[in-house]
């Protein structure tokens, strides 16, 4: 059971979720820069008094997830677009995962709201004892019930301390799965919508990296920079933005040096997805604590949409 201290950190990290993807709401619009939107909006987390728990995502309509901007990112949010913005914060590991989407363009709209129905019904049913592939399957019905289909190969994701993905994860389609929810335990829950073929894809661009390993070779050849990536991030997974200002590195030289890093294994590069179908996607996140009679949630992304 979480004590106390745990549960006001996971509290306070709510909270300053919330915060900032209200104020995503704001800054979030076509012709702003993605560069600005995501280091304006990490910034005001670490000014609420928590870390990023992951680089703020932003994807651009078939994109799904693990975009953020790159050091130098001349990107600019399009016109009519479909624009998922998930955030995370931790505060002494204690980590909350949010998303939500913002539709530029009115003939999205359902789509959009499908993502959005899902995360409330799973906000209604999630509770101790219901399997994972049950909570997969409100999930997709609820998003089949509006015409589109959910993406059965992005899931949401037990959550421990400074553990993003920590084993359990809950399908958005019933995948049977007969591996049940326990009370106590913390699941970032991301029904994603979309109007394509049901799934994502990798493609051959990194912007997000992750420390998975400090092999001896490595260390002794970029000491100073694990132990940076090491400060910056906690084991939790950065961009190369994190450390461009604080290592003795070209910004061209960094990221050849991360790449190299990845493919020695000492970083895990996450592959920016996208939708296989290059259909449109809509995500929305919450983080849930998971109580005998029910759930709370800790982002309260749904306050942020009650019309
Ligand atoms: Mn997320
Ligand atoms: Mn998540």
């Amino acid at each position: 059971m979480l004590s106390k201290e745990e549960l006001e950190k996971l509290y306070k990290a709510g909270e300053i979720v919330h915060k900032t993807l209200e104020k995503a709401l704001d800054i979030v619009r076509p012709g702003a820069r993605v560069l600005d939107i995501c280091t304006e909006l990490e910034n005001y987390i670490i000014s609420q008094g928590a870390r990023p728990a992951f680089p703020v995502n932003i994807g651009i309509n078939h994109v799904a997830a693990h975009y953020t901007a790159r050091i130098e990112d001349d990107l600019v949010i399009p016109e009519k677009s479909v624009v998922k913005v998930d955030v995370g914060a931790h505060i002494d590991g204690y980590i909350v995962d949010a998303a939500i989407t913002l539709c530029f363009n009115p003939v999205y709209e359902p789509l959009v709201q499908a993502a959005l129905e899902a995360l409330k019904v799973v906000k209604e049913i999630l509770k101790a004892g219901l399997s994972l592939g049950r909570i997969g399957s409100y999930i997709e019905k609820a998003i089949r019930g509006r015409g589109f289909k959910p993406i059965e190969n992005l899931t949401g994701h037990l959550i421990k301390r400074y553990e993003l993905h920590a084993g359990k994860s809950i399908p958005n389609v019933d995948n049977g799965d007969e591996r049940k929810v326990l009370e106590g335990e913390i699941y970032a829950i991301e029904p994603f919508a979309t109007d394509g073929k049901g799934s994502v894809i990798d493609t051959p661009q990194v912007t997000i990296y992750r420390l998975i390993a400090t092999p001896k070779k490595a260390l002794k050849k970029h000491r100073e920079l694990i132990l940076k990536i090491q400060e910056v991030s906690q084991g939790l997974p950065f961009s190369p933005r994190w450390l461009a200002n604080k290592v003795n590195l070209s910004k061209d030289e960094l990221v050849k040096v991360l790449d190299e890093l990845a493919r020695e294994n000492v970083l895990y590069a996450y592959p920016v997805l996208v939708e296989e179908g290059k259909g449109m996607v809509s995500q929305f996140e919450d983080t849930f604590i998971v109580k005998n009679d029910g759930c709370e949630e800790l982002a309260h992304t749904l306050d942020l949409f009650r019309r």
